[in-house]
């Protein structure tokens, strides 16, 4: 009898043993997210997860190469989330043989979708474009493919709250279709269409190239027609290019963070990021 007790608690033991180095394991996991607002929204669904960029807060994903200690780093991390050859061409022999997750080929996947097929008649028009973050329909399908991947949880706490404040955009934006503004860069499009915003015209497709002088006089004849309720300034732009935009006319400048750069992964505040984008177009639209 005696022995039988023996055995069984050393059973039970040896088991909680297990679960507990198990339950270790998974909360040490370290998954790296190459750019740095998609590692926001990772570590803000599962705030348990070890989550690390590999672009700095400030990198712009325009204009990135990886430097030794980033290969480290990537060495180090269990599995790597990144935006594909196209997008990030750097990363595509050093993925392989790691456990990663290729975006791109996920919302490929989701593009066959029918909304998505309503708004795009170029065949892959969702995979043109690298901001996944910036597209409010590709939240759900991002998650969804990385807690496959990864084996993670669903993240419903994160997931509720997401939706909690996609109504409350739709609702603060509702009524907006009519005012137009010029924005920087494309990062912006598929926001745009979800929330039905008119944007009018870009000033530069590549933040890394320099804008044509004939581009300029485009924008500033949009900019003069009053018909732009803002131009949005992203942290990326020059000075100069600002000036020579704006010089002599009456434009509301709204500064605005496509990349997420004063939020830091840690913090796992998404939803605040989202929110300060939503206040940087309320700031646009309204009369003052
Ligand atoms: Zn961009």
């Amino acid at each position: 009898m005696y022995r039988v007790f023996f055995v069984v608690l050393l059973l039970i033991v040896s088991q909680t043993a297990s679960l507990a180095v198990n339950a270790e394991e998974k909360s040490n996991k370290t998954i790296m997210v190459s750019l740095h607002p998609l590692a926001l929204l990772v570590k803000s669904a599962w705030p348990e997860v070890n989550v690390v960029a590999l672009m700095s807060p400030n990198q712009s994903p325009h204009d990135f190469s990886l430097k030794p200690s980033d290969i480290q780093r990537i060495s180090d991390a269990d599995g790597i989330v990144w935006s594909g050859k196209d997008f990030e061409p750097y990363l595509s022999d050093i993925v392989q043989g790691k456990s990663h997750l290729d975006l791109s080929t996920t919302l490929d996947f989701h593009h066959h979708d029918e909304h998505f097929h309503d708004h795009h008649d170029e065949e892959s028009a969702t995979v043109h474009d690298p901001h996944f973050w910036l597209n409010p329909l590709a939240i759900e399908p991002i998650l969804n493919a990385i807690a496959d991947r990864f084996q993670l949880s669903h993240g419903a706490q994160f997931r509720n709250q997401y939706q909690q404040w996609l109504a409350k955009a739709r609702n603060t934006l509702a009524d907006k279709a009519d005012v137009g503004f010029v924005s920087f860069h494309d990062a912006f499009v598929d926001w745009n269409e979800y929330f039905e915003l008119k944007q009018l015209e870009k000033v530069t497709i590549n933040p890394e190239q320099p804008v044509g002088t004939r581009h300029i006089l485009e924008v500033r004849k949009i900019l003069a027609s009053g018909e732009a309720a803002c131009l949005f300034v992203e942290p990326q732009f020059k000075v100069r290019l600002v000036e020579r935009l704006t010089q002599g006319l009456e434009v509301k400048q709204v500064n605005i963070d496509p990349i997420a750069s004063e939020f830091q992964v840690k913090n796992a505040n998404f939803l605040q990021y989202y929110d300060q984008l939503l206040d940087r177009f309320i700031t646009c639209f309204n009369h003052n």
